[in-house]
């Protein structure tokens, strides 16, 4: 089965993921630019079973419908890597820009596109929401 390896900037924090995405998408949200440093965020989910190895730091955040999300990030170099739901560990989000392979598929999902900046332009065919779909 294909797989991927996603890694922080440093190479100690990586996570491996097998088989295609179950879904690719952008969030424009106010949070996930905060946690990015960039102005929209890129995720690819894939389902369990994945492999993690180095150290990692968490932070959990509440989402807007309630969700608690575990952020991990190398506590060296900081990249955020990876994220889980809890309650939902058997599928992970890892950051698009962590597996360095700018031939990774397009994202087909765009979320809180009201917080899009207005010069990012999305690809064609892509289903935007205004929020987070329900
Ligand atoms: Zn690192
Ligand atoms: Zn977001």
């Amino acid at each position: 089965m294909l797989s991927r390896t996603a890694s922080c900037a440093c190479g100690q924090l990586r996570i491996e993921v097998n088989g295609e995405p179950r879904g690719i998408g952008l969030c424009h949200c106010l949070a996930c630019q905060q946690r990015t440093g960039s102005v929209f965020a890129a995720l690819a989910s894939f389902a369990a079973p994945f492999r993690i190895t180095g150290m990692a730091t968490d932070y959990v955040r509440t989402g807007d419908q309630g969700a608690r999300f575990r952020f991990r990030f190398c506590p060296i170099c900081a990249t955020t890597v990876f994220h889980t739901e809890e309650g939902e560990e058997g599928r992970v989000s890892v950051a698009v820009g962590a597996f360095a392979d700018p031939a990774f598929p397009a994202p087909t999902v765009s979320v809180y596109d009201c917080r899009r900046h207005p010069w990012v332009t999305l690809p064609p065919g892509i289903a935007a929401f205004d929020k987070d779909p329900p």
